[in-house]
């Protein structure tokens, strides 16, 4: 190091304290890369690639941002997961000899990021802590962005699963991890896979159990400890410690806007699996990863970014508590039934700004002026949310009306003193109203006034000097300057300086207007320095609130959600379900929320439901392709879901019994990107929901088995269903679409399975889709009517009619025993009588039954028999 310039050494030192993590070196109006750094970011953000002189003769490859347009640069790196160190630096080049000192300000990382510009308004942002202790484990998520820490600890058997279920649910952004936890596979495998996050093994000295409850004592205090009985539980103190001690590294502070740990315990919310929020579409669609198409965009009729938020927490963690869901179900329930105030409140919600976020941005000394704008114009409104919430007689809406602090020190605060119109930036003044502080004033007059004193001594200078072209300007380099055109330069009198020529003019300065120079550019650095000092004191006493603020950011957005649900079941006509304790689900009229909005040539047909822990607990669907199983599967889930969110649902009626869990094993996705097969992701799913539902889980599993050859498939499907719907063994309620119309023998077998199918009607060729579930299994299974409905070709349908009548014929002639024929693929046997020219023959005549005669040509007519008996008489190839 000894042979690189000394800025390049400073470079590297800081470098070699931080070697993964990619260095924005501060020089001047640029942030620089060197080295590796310089190529992998080039390369990332396309980027040239040149170099700087690192001493010795030699160069270090370089690339450069200008500081102001960092922001989107970071954006996208923090995206792709980077770890980016900021390097600023800390002296004013010009007031230093030598040197500039610098140092790290900020690390960030993709799970830390508070700035609006790089995060989702729509969605929280977690980082999230996992710490391993022999059998046991501490999971952590935390939202800098807007304060929250959602803390759980796991014990004993079965511990990796429901980490690996609670990742799935929160999705974190970054996860940091002990060594032990790094070493768990199931993990690795779940993080690598299905999230898209970015992981951390953080050192040992992270762990050590004085540290680490230091952090939690210094930021929560001993008592809030106490209060949640964390202070002896060393796995808990261990898990927030080492993230709270993580982030304070990231931002170089001890301040950090967490005020709360909410505990939750296992059991708290249904649970709902990866696959399972992806099968229902609850966030997003399944095939495009789209809002539009998924409950939550029926749902969404929020006016925040916090209420969003809230909303997707809610449908990623639905109740299991009858008395919290009747909470929210009354609060929905009051809001439905005064439609003029539930208006009023979605437009006053529309004017609040995302508090949470900001308040986080206050206490950590990044927000703005503007940001304080944003705050004071959100509480401008909040009294009269107060107000409107004032009449309802639910509970839980009165609760929140006594959450919500109007706060009017604050606004008063910031109405007082931020000029509405203030700039982003907070180094260049006009952030401080005037009348605020009697200095900042003086400062501005004089500024101002010596505005007014340079006219005057224009004009005097004019007079004086008899010079007609006299005029006094100003230029950062120069100063301030007297200008005179050259034709009266013969005219200028003794006392003038002169200081730059032009080509048709020289400058002068004069000691008169060198003392108003000094004053003028002396009180205008001042008054910013003073501005600047100002706006830091107003956001510290603001930040001093910050529980006020984010208790009424919480409240705000709960009731912004409430009025969303409110709304969404006003637009399409939902009603309020009976939630009871007993283990049933009866629906009347049942909807599918998303179906019935999608649908644009025709009318959704609503369908009952009825299943218990007893004589219905299972019920076997079946019916031909696209007659309507999944969607009438996932519509029962969807339902159950929506009231446990403490939602009304798309039915007539509904008695709804509280599920604990919803399991759903829907359809033949390939998991390509865990490189696992479509029949083995099948049956890990399968396996994953026979291990873990329990009597009041409700499952679905469409099409099970279908993964594999007939028999095998067939006989895997029986062999769980009988499992599930055992009530020694689970007894869950379970709904089940199969094509194996054999399983619809299981109803005379077993207690508790009811066989249901969605009704069609068969005319001639062609079948008519009733989508309306009846008693009993289907009459067939009209796969070649479907094909042909989907446009196969009719050659194709017509041999495949042949291969199914001579399939039939076999079949009669060996009854199916299950036993016997295990494992063997019902197509390996296809029988050979049946030649494949009769395909040619078909195709043929269908060319044929096309040619128009009226509109041939004689040449064309001639070409197209030539083509046919070419074609006739090569017997194979078409
Ligand atoms: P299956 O699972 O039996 O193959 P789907 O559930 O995928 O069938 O349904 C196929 C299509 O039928 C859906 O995309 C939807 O457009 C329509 N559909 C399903 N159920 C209904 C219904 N109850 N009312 C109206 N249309 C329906």
């Amino acid at each position: 190091m000894a042979d690189v310039s000394p800025m390049m050494g400073q470079y590297l030192e800081i470098k070699k304290n931080n070697p993964d993590t990619i260095i924005f070196f501060r020089l001047g109006d640029f942030y620089e890369m060197f080295y590796d750094d310089a190529e992998e970011v080039s390369k990332v953000l396309e980027l040239t690639l040149t170099s700087r002189a690192a001493g010795n003769n030699e160069r270090a490859p370089m690339c450069g941002i200008p500081f102001h347009s960092a922001d989107s640069y970071l954006a996208r790196l923090v995206e792709k997961g980077y770890k980016i160190a900021i390097c600023e630096q800390l002296e004013d080049p010009k007031l230093t000899k030598g040197l500039v000192k610098r140092d790290i300000v900020r690390v960030i990382t993709k799970g830390s990021v508070i700035e609006s510009s790089m995060l989702d308004e729509s969605k929280n942002n977690y980082l999230s802590s996992i710490c391993f202790l022999s059998s046991s484990c501490g999971i952590c998520f935390i939202d800098v962005s807007t304060g929250v820490l959602n803390l759980t600890t796991f014990k004993g058997k079965g511990f990796e699963k429901k980490v690996v279920s609670e990742l799935g649910v929160y999705s974190p952004s970054e996860i940091l991890l002990n060594s032990e936890a790094a070493d768990c596979a199931a993990l690795s495998s779940f993080i690598n896979n299905r999230l898209q996050a970015s992981c951390e093994l953080l050192d040992d000295e992270y762990y050590s159990f004085d540290s680490a409850f230091k952090e939690c004592v210094l930021l929560f205090g001993k008592e809030k400890l106490d209060s949640l009985a964390l202070s002896d539980d060393k796995l808990a103190v261990l898990t927030i410690g080492s993230a709270l001690k993580y982030l304070k590294f990231l931002y170089k502070t001890d301040v950090l806007n967490i005020n709360d740990i909410n505990v939750f315990t296992d059991g708290q919310f249904m649970k709902l699996d990866f696959s399972t929020k992806r099968n229902l579409e609850i966030i997003e669609t399944m095939r495009s990863g789209e809002k539009k198409g998924s409950l939550l965009w029926v749902l969404d009729k929020t006016s925040t970014a916090m209420g969003k938020r809230l909303l997707r927490s809610w449908l990623e963690k639905p109740l299991i508590n009858l008395v919290q869901i009747s909470k929210r179900q009354n609060a929905v329930d009051a809001l439905f039934h005064d439609s003029i105030t539930l208006d009023q409140l979605h437009e006053e919600l529309k004017s609040v700004f995302d508090i949470e976020r900001l308040v986080t941005r206050i206490v950590l000394e990044t927000a703005n002026a503007k940001d304080l704008n944003s705050l004071r114009q959100t509480l401008e409104h909040v009294p009269e949310i107060k107000n409107r919430l004032k009449n309802f007689k639910s509970g839980y809406l009165k609760s929140l009306e006594s959450q919500i602090d109007i706060l009017s020190d604050v606004h008063d605060l910031i109405d007082a003193s931020i000029n509405p119109d203030a700039p982003f930036s907070l180094r260049d003044g006009d952030l401080i109203k005037r009348g605020f502080n009697a200095e900042l004033d003086e400062l501005i007059d004089i500024q101002k006034g010596g505005k007014h004193l340079l006219s005057k001594l224009e004009a005097a200078e004019k007079e004086r000097t008899g010079i007609p072209k006299l005029r006094i300007g100003f230029n950062k380099v120069f100063g301030y300057y007297i200008e005179v055109t050259n034709s009266y330069k013969s005219m200028v009198p003794e006392n003038y300086i002169r200081k730059q020529t032009l080509t048709n003019a020289e400058r002068y300065i004069t000691e008169e207007l060198k003392e108003h120079e000094n004053k003028v550019l002396g009180a205008q650095e001042r008054s910013v320095k003073l501005e600047f000092e100002l706006f830091s004191q107003i956001r510290s006493k603001i930040a001093s609130q910050c529980t006020r603020l984010q208790l009424t950011a919480s409240a705000l957005a709960a009731v912004d959600v409430l009025t969303s649900l409110a709304l969404a079941a006003i637009e399409n006509n939902y009603i309020c379900p009976v939630i009871t304790d007993k283990p049933v689900i009866d629906i009347k009229s049942g909807r599918h929320p998303v179906v019935e909005l999608m649908l644009t040539d025709s009318l959704f047909v609503p369908n009952d439901t009825y299943l218990d822990c007893d004589e219905n607990r299972t019920a076997i669907i079946t019916g031909p392709n696209m007659a309507g199983k999944s969607t009438y599967m996932r519509q029962v889930a969807l339902i159950c879901l929506m009231a446990q969110i403490g939602s009304f649902v798309p039915a007539e009626s509904a008695t709804l019994g509280i599920v604990d869990n919803i399991f759903t094993r829907v359809g033949a996705s390939d998991d390509l990107a865990s490189g696992q097969s479509t029949f083995m992701v099948e049956m890990s799913e399968v396996s994953n929901i026979i291990k873990s539902a329990t009597k009041n889980s409700l499952i679905i599993l469409d099409e099970v088995g279908r993964g594999t050859s007939t028999f095998d498939g067939m006989s895997i499907a029986r062999g769980c269903l009988e499992y599930i719907n055992d009530k020694r063994k689970i007894g869950a309620k379970t709904l089940f679409s199969t094509h194996y119309h054999e399983l619809t023998e299981l109803e005379n077998e077993i207690q508790g399975v009811k066989n249901y199918n969605i009704s069609v009607k068969k005319r001639g060729d062609s079948i008519i889709f009733l989508r309306k579930i009846v008693r009993g299994k289907a009459a067939g299974s009209y796969g070649l009517e479907v094909a042909k409905l989907a446009g196969l070709p009719s050659s194709v349908i017509n041999r495949a009619k042949s291969i199914l009548a001579s399939l039939e014929d076999e079949n009669n002639r060996s009854v199916l025993a299950l036993s016997d024929t295990e494992g063997v693929d019902a197509y390996s046997d296809m029988p050979s009588s049946l030649s494949l020219t009769s395909t040619v023959d078909d195709r043929i005549i269908d060319e044929l039954k096309n040619i128009d005669t009226d509109t041939l040509t004689p040449l064309e007519a001639l070409t197209m028999l030539n083509d046919l008996v070419n074609k006739a008489r090569s017997n194979g190839e078409f």
